[in-house]
């Protein structure tokens, strides 16, 4: 991030040295990963929740996508006026299947199986102009057209 830059939401991501990376957490008993992060193991097989924060990404694969063609409830942030955007789910390969942004210009382009890597970028402006950024999906750079 940059001055004039905040994140959406605290503590859903980090960047560090151009790798972006989700935050959430582990259970150290089954293995299950949490995004965001969960105080509790939701596995109804586990024995004992043993939480630990955990970072995932940065890189993953596009298993579907659709067009939010029409403005997201709240919590969820966009400039007026409204334009849409391409939504992915994207199996990340350390386990997690996650939504986020696809950070293209249309969905054209957009194909299932493909390798996608974790960017923040900005998805709205706040009131006194702070570019509010988050976590989005982009083809990963060897996939991507040249
Ligand atoms: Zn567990």
């Amino acid at each position: 991030m940059t001055q004039g830059q905040a994140p959406a939401v605290e503590g859903l991501f980090s960047e560090d040295g151009g790798t972006a990376r989700l935050l959430g957490s582990r259970c150290g008993t089954c293995g299950t990963g949490y995004f965001p992060k969960s105080g509790l193991c939701h596995n109804p097989a586990c024995d004992r929740s043993d939480m630990s924060d955990a970072a995932f990404g940065p890189a993953g694969t596009l298993w579907s996508y659709s067009v939010q063609n029409y403005p997201p409830p709240p919590p969820a942030r966009y400039d007026e006026p409204y334009e849409p955007y391409a939504l992915g789910v994207v199996d990340l390969d350390d386990g997690l299947r996650v939504v986020g942004r696809m950070d293209v210009a249309g969905p054209e382009s957009l194909v299932a199986g493909a390798r996608i890597e974790i960017v923040i970028g900005p998805i709205a402006h706040d009131e006194d102009g702070t570019e509010l950024v988050s976590w989005k999906f982009r083809p990963a750079e060897e996939g991507r057209d040249a």
